[in-house]
C-alpha cells in the first residue's frame, strides 16, 4: 500500500510522481523517497515489510525520528553525499536493530532523495548450505578468550565474537566499533588522536588486507580517551588472512599482567631495592647517555661515602642502617637539580651525575651534598652526627667511558677519606699513579710471606728495676726485590685495606714463635711481643689465630704479648675486652700501644682488661724539666694513672741517657728505644744478649750501652 503526501507541488512533478508511483508500487525491491528534510514521502509495500512499519505511520515523518539508529551510520553519509554531490550513492550496511545487512542504493531527485534497499544478509554472511558451519564457526570465535573481529576485505567489521562484545566502550578503540564499522578507520582514528601504535596497526593490517604481508601481529597498550591518566591496558593484536578469500581475522589478546611484570622487573633490575634510586647498571647508562651527548659540556660525577657507615650498622644492627641509608637517600634526592641523577652503587656509596657541570661546579656541588649532613640522623632514638666524603671527576676528551669516570671519582673519594674524612677533593691523575703504586705494592705484598721477603727485626724491651732484657718487640720489614728493606709504615695501611694483614699475621705468629722456641733452645728467657691490626680484631679469628700458633710451637701463652694500638682499641672496645680476656684466660699478655697519641678517654682504656700501657714515645721526647720527679710531666701522669689501673707502664722510644733517667724517675717499668737497642735481626739478638750475660751473668744489654 503507498501512499502520497498530499502537498502541492508543481505539474511537472506531479506527473512524474503519478507515473513514479505506478511504476514502484509493486515492484519486490524496497523503495521510499525523502523530501528535504528527510520526512518520508512515499514507502513501497516492500519497503512497509523490510522496515516493518506500515507507510502511513512513516509518511510526513522524519526518517531519522523513526529510526533513530540511522543517525550517523553509513546510510546518513550516503544521504548526505547524494544530495551534495547530486550523484547516485550505492553502499552495504549492517542495521543493528534489525540485526542485518542491508545493500542501499539512493538516488537524488530534485529535492528528494529516493533509496531503493534490499536485503543482503544472506549473501553477506552466510549462505543457506554454509550456514552449519557457521555457527560452528560463532561457536568457537565465542569460546576463544581473545577478542575477535573477522574483517572483510576493505576493514568492515562483519562479525565479533563474544570477548569482543563483552568490552565496553570505555576500553577505547577499537573495541567500541561493532559489525558493520571499518576496523581501519578505528584505527586511523586513534592514530589521529594521537595513540602512538595505531598508525603502525593500520600500515599492517592494510598489508594483510591485500595480501602483501603472511601476517601482521603488534603489542600496544592502550589507555581510556576519558581518562588517559590510568594505568594502559596492554594487548596482543595479530591479524592473518581467513581462507583464500579477501577476510581477514583479527584477534586481541590481553598481555597487560605480563607486560606489567615484565616492566616491573625491568624496574627493578635497574633500581635499587633499598632506596629505590638507580643502581649501578642505570647509573652507567645514564652515565652513557650523558657522554654521548654532543651538545652536553663537562660531564661531573661525584662519588660519596658515607664516613664509618659500618659502626653504625655495627652498633646499632643492620635495620637502623638501612633506616639511615632510605633517609639519605631521600635527603640525597631533594638536593638535585632536575638535570642530575642521583643512584646507589651499594653499601653506603651514592653517586650523582651531573650534565654541564664542570670541575669546579662540581665542587660547589659537593659541598651541597656534604650539607645534607649538617642535620643529625635520628636513628633508634638517637640523633647521629655523620659526615661524608666526596670524590669528583669530572670527564675530559680521555674520558669516553662510564666506567673511566665512575672508577676516577671513586679513587677521589677514597683520597679525600684518607687526607679527611668529612672532605672533599677532585681527581688529578697524580692520585691515580700514587693508587697504582698502592695497587703494586699489595700486589707484590701478596707474595711476600710466600718468598720470604718478610723480615722480622727485634727490639729488646728493659725491665728497668733489674736492669734484664725480658722481652723483643717483632717489628715487620720487607726485603723487597727492587726497593730494599722497606719499613712497616709503607706496607701495613696497605696490607690492611687489601685483606692481607690476617694471613700475614698469622705468618707472623709462626714465625716469631718459631723464632722463641729458638731463644728458649739457647737458654733465652724473652717474652715476645707481636703488634696486631684493627683489622684483626674485628675479623674475629684473632684468638683462634694466636692459640694456632701457640699449639704449632708447642709454647705456652705465657711467653706472648699481643700489642694493640689505643686507637685500635678505642674504635670497638667491647669488641677488644671480649678477646683480651680470651686471650688473657689462656695466659697471654695484652699491651695498648701508642698510648696517648689517640683521643680515646682513660675511663674507655681503664675498663679494658690489659696488663700493659705502651707509652708513646712523643711523651717520653717531650722537653723535661733538669730535675723532674714525675706528675710535672706528661709522661709522670700516665705512668701514675697506670699504676692506678693496675696495670705496668712501658717507655717507648728512649734515645737518649736522659730520657732514660726520666723514665726511671717517674716509675716506668720497662723501656725500648734506641739508647738501649735498635730493632736488630735476631742473630744480632742472640749475640747481643750472650755478650751481656759473659759481662754480667745475667741477661742484660753489654754494658757499653
Ligand atoms: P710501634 O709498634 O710503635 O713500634 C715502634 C716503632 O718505633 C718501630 O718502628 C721502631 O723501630 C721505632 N723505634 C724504636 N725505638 C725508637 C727510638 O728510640 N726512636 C725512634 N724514633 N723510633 C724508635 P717501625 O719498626 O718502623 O714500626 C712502625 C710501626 O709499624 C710500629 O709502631 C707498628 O705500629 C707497626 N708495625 C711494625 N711491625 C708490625 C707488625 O708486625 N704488625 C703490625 N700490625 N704493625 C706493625
Ligand atoms: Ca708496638
Ligand atoms: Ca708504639
Amino acid at each position: 500500500m503507498s501512499q502520497f503526501e498530499e502537498r502541492p507541488r508543481s505539474a511537472v512533478e506531479g506527473s512524474w510522481r503519478a507515473r513514479a508511483t505506478e511504476a514502484l508500487a509493486s515492484i519486490s525491491e524496497a523503495v521510499y523517497s525523502l523530501d528535504r528534510e528527510d520526512r518520508f514521502t512515499w514507502v513501497n509495500t516492500a519497503a512497509e515489510r523490510l522496515l516493518e512499519r506500515p507507510a502511513r505511520e512513516l509518511i510526513g515523518r522524519k526518517v531519522w525520528d523513526e529510526f533513530p539508529d540511522l543517525l550517523n551510520s553509513p546510510l546518513a553519509k550516503a544521504y548526505s553525499s547524494a544530495r551534495a554531490t547530486r550523484e547516485a550513492q550505492h553502499l552495504e550496511f549492517f542495521y543493528d536493530p534489525l540485526d542485518r545487512w542491508f545493500e542501499v542504493r539512493t538516488y537524488p531527485n530534485l529535492e528528494d532523495l529516493v533509496v531503493f534497499f534490499r536485503d543482503v544478509h544472506e549473501r553477506r554472511t552466510l549462505d543457506e548450505e554454509r550456514a552449519a558451519e557457521s555457527s560452528l564457526i560463532r561457536a568457537v570465535l565465542n569460546a576463544l578468550p581473545a577478542r575477535t573481529a573477522i574483517l572483510d576485505g576493505d576493514g568492515t567489521i562483519l562479525t565479533t565474537n563474544a570477548a569482543w562484545a563483552a568490552g565496553t566502550a570505555s576500553e577505547g578503540r577499537p573495541f567500541a566499533s561493532r559489525a558493520g564499522a571499518n576496523y581501519l578507520d578505528a584505527c586511523r582514528a586513534a592514530a589521529a588522536a594521537g595513540e602512538p601504535d595505531a598508525q603502525t596497526a593500520v600500515v599492517g593490517l592494510e598489508a594483510v588486507l591485500a595480501r602483501r604481508q603472511p601476517s601482521f601481529s603488534l603489542d600496544y597498550p592502550s589507555t581510556p580517551a576519558h581518562d588517559r591518566s590510568r594505568a594502559p591496558t596492554w594487548w596482543h593484536m595479530q591479524a592473518f588472512p581467513v581462507d583464500d578469500g579477501p577476510r581477514v581475522v583479527v584477534t586481541h589478546y590481553d598481555i597487560t599482567d605480563r607486560v606489567t611484570a615484565e616492566q616491573r622487573a625491568a624496574w627493578q633490575a635497574r633500581h635499587d631495592h633499598l632506596t629505590n634510586l638507580p643502581n649501578r647498571a642505570a647509573l652507567h647508562e645514564v652515565l652513557a647517555a650523558a657522554l654521548a651527548e654532543d651538545d652536553g659540556g663537562q660531564v661531573t660525577v661525584l662519588y660519596m661515602d658515607v664516613d664509618g657507615f659500618k659502626q653504625v650498622n655495627d652498633s646499632l644492627g643492620h635495620d637502623a642502617g638501612d633506616l639511615l641509608l632510605r633517609e639519605l637517600a631521600s635527603r640525597l634526592s631533594h638536593r638535585t637539580r632536575p638535570t642530575d641523577v642521583v643512584g646507589r652503587l651499594g653499601g653506603d656509596e651514592f653517586v650523582v651525575v651531573a650534565r654541564d657541570c664542570d670541575a669546579s661546579g662540581g665542587e660547589a656541588l659537593a659541598r651541597r651534598f656534604r650539607s645534607v649532613f649538617d642535620e643529625p640522623f635520628e636513628l633508634a632514638g638517637t640523633r647521629l652526627p655523620l659526615t661524608v666524603s666526596v670524590g669528583i671527576a669530572s670527564s675530559d676528551p680521555a674520558h669516553s667511558r662510564p666506567e673511566d669516570l665512575l672508577r676516577d671519582a671513586d679513587a677521589a673519594m677514597y683520597a679525600a677519606k684518607a687526607s679527611g674524612p668529612n672532605n672533599h677533593l677532585r681527581f688529578t691523575p697524580a692520585l691515580r699513579t700514587e693508587l697504582e703504586d698502592r695497587w703494586q705494592i699489595a700486589s707484590r705484598l701478596r707474595d711476600a710471606a710466600g718468598l720470604d721477603q718478610l723480615v722480622v727485626h727485634w727490639q729488646p724491651v728493659v725491665h728497668l728495676p733489674s736492669g734484664e732484657v725480658t722481652g723483643c718487640e717483632a717489628l715487620l720489614r720487607w726485603n723487597h726485590p727492587h726497593r730494599g728493606l722497606v719499613g712497616p709504615a709503607e706496607f701495613i695501611p696497605i696490607a690492611e685495606e687489601n685483606r692481607l694483614i690476617v694471613p700475614i699475621t698469622r705468618w707472623l705468629l709462626q714465625a716469631t714463635l718459631a723464632q722463641a722456641a729458638v731463644w728458649a733452645g739457647e737458654g733465652l728467657e724473652l717474652a715476645i711481643a707481636v703488634n696486631i691490626s684493627a683489622v684483626h680484631l674485628s675479623s674475629g679469628t684473632l684468638v683462634d689465630d694466636v692459640l694456632g700458633a701457640l699449639a704449632d710451637n708447642g709454647l705456652e701463652a705465657g711467653c706472648l704479648m699481643l700489642e694493640l694500638t689505643e686507637t685500635a682499641v678505642a674504635r670497638n672496645p667491647d669488641q677488644a675486652a671480649e678477646q683480651f680476656s680470651a686471650l688473657r684466660a689462656h695466659g697471654a699478655r695484652i699491651a695498648i700501644d701508642d698510648f696517648g697519641t689517640g683521643y680515646s678517654s682513660l675511663s674507655a682504656v681503664a675498663s679494658l682488661p690489659a696488663d700493659v700501657l705502651k707509652v708513646d714515645r712523643a711523651l717520653v721526647a717531650g722537653p723535661v724539666p733538669a730535675c723532674a720527679t714525675g706528675p710535672e710531666t706528661v709522661l709522670g701522669v700516665v705512668t701514675a694513672l697506670g699504676s692506678a689501673l693496675h696495670m705496668q707502664v712501658l717507655a717507648e722510644g728512649v734515645e737518649t741517657p736522659a730520657q732514660l733517667a726520666l723514665v726511671r724517675r717517674v716509675g716506668c717499668t720497662y723501656a725500648q728505644g734506641h739508647h738501649l737497642s735498635p730493632p736488630l735481626p735476631a742473630e744480632q739478638i742472640s749475640a747481643l744478649l750472650a755478650e751481656g750475660r759473659r759481662q754480667t751473668g745475667r741477661q742484660q744489654l753489654p754494658t757499653t750501652r
